[in-house]
């Protein structure tokens, strides 16, 4: 509660934005917050409003429900589709349509679908009803990885034969790097996630850095952390001295969590992976680990069904979560597309810049 109310001080808020005005930058600065729940804070805190014109804030990819691709979905539907099967999820996924459907149409239909609030749940339905299969899907980056890693290890300890896992984690720096490399995309810094952070330290982010030159800070949550990681990202394009600065620094250790890291390198390996928008992005998904393959959810697919790429129809969501438009330049944004009837995932996840933009950009 201290924190809390130190770090949405007004007044100390406002000296900073003196202090970014007086930096006297003379051109448009593209900052890129990489993070959903950094691009909600900007916003619901009318931090916008009051950030002087020249600092441009473009959303990123940090949004997991919003880069998932379709086809994980399909594969999702595929498996809800045999009788044995419940599928266990978080909720904002249940919504996403694949290239034909979605699980909340499935479930209409009869599917089992099991929203949960962890994936321990999920674990414990496998265990007192041994008569189903539980598939659970594992989706998110390096925050949540850790926790489904360890409801991994716990079903191969308990020998539970009717757990299985459906991945499609997915690990951020590597997104950062094909965003620096993007000709289309003009980002001057990066405000780091956090969350993920907290998990993998500095270290990632510091290649970016020296390789794109491109100034990195990993800020916390409150207003005041965000203001004052623009802040510092703004003194380093300032003096054209891009670096890895740390702002979360009472949460985020330099070194990361190396048990997390632990557990991940234990049940995981990191494999080339699609996100939405982006493509093939190299080493930028986790899949299980040859020693928990027993628990992967893909051996349930029949090998001869070929999941097929689609253009969605209308939803600029590819464009959106690489930060190439924003929400407004949607044509479908408001008039089609809001949070009651989505046409895509951004407008869907409390994370999604759409339904950020819908629910505090005005
Ligand atoms: S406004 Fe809707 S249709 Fe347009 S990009 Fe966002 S989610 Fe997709």
């Amino acid at each position: 509660m201290v924190y809390e109310n130190l770090l949405r001080d007004k007044r100390a808020i406002r000296e900073l934005i003196r202090r970014i005005e007086s930096l006297k930058i003379t051109r448009d600065v593209n900052i890129m917050e990489v993070c959903g729940t950094h691009t909600y804070t900007f916003f619901r805190f009318g931090l916008r409003k009051i950030m002087p014109s020249f600092v441009n804030l473009i959303s990123g990819p940090g949004c997991p429900v919003c880069i998932t691709e379709d086809i994980f979905i399909d594969k999702a539907i595929l498996l809800a589709q045999e009788k044995k099967n419940v599928i266990a999820t978080f909720g904002d996924l249940v919504r996403v349509k694949g290239t034909r459907s979605s699980l909340e149409q499935e479930r209409a239909k009869g599917a089992h679908i099991l929203v949960v609030y962890s994936p321990y749940e999920a674990l414990d339905y496998a265990r007192t009803h041994p008569e189903k299969r539980v598939i659970f899907l594992g989706v998110g980056f390096e925050t949540t990885a850790p926790v489904i890693a360890s409801v991994v290890k716990k079903a191969k300890e308990k020998k539970l034969k009717n757990f299985f896992l459906l991945t499609s984690h997915r690990l951020i720096p590597p997104a950062m790097q094909t965003l620096c490399e993007d000709k289309d995309i003009k980002i001057d810094g990066f405000i780091c996630p956090g969350h993920v952070s907290a998990i993998i330290g500095q270290r990632p982010y510091e290649s970016i850095v020296k390789r794109y030159r491109k100034g990195c800070v990993i800020c916390g949550f409150e207003p005041f952390d965000m203001v004052l990681g623009i802040y510092l990202l703004l003194l380093q394009i300032k003096n054209n001295r891009p670096k890895m600065e740390n702002e979360y620094k009472r949460v985020v250790n330099p070194r990361g969590n190396p048990l997390a890291e632990k557990l991940l390198r234990e049940v995981f390996k990191v494999v080339d992976a699609p996100w939405r928008g982006f493509g093939i992005v190299r080493k930028s998904g986790l899949a299980l680990h040859e020693r928990y393959q027993d628990l992967d959810a893909h051996q349930l697919i029949r090998r001869n069904i070929h999941f097929e790429r689609r253009k969605s129809e209308g939803c600029l969501c590819a464009e959106v979560v690489k930060g190439k438009i924003g929400p407004s330049q949607c044509p479908q944004f408001r008039k089609i597309c809001t949070p009651q009837d989505p046409l895509g995932p951004c407008m869907i996840s409390f994370e999604g810049t759409c339904r950020i933009y819908y629910e505090y950009g005005e």
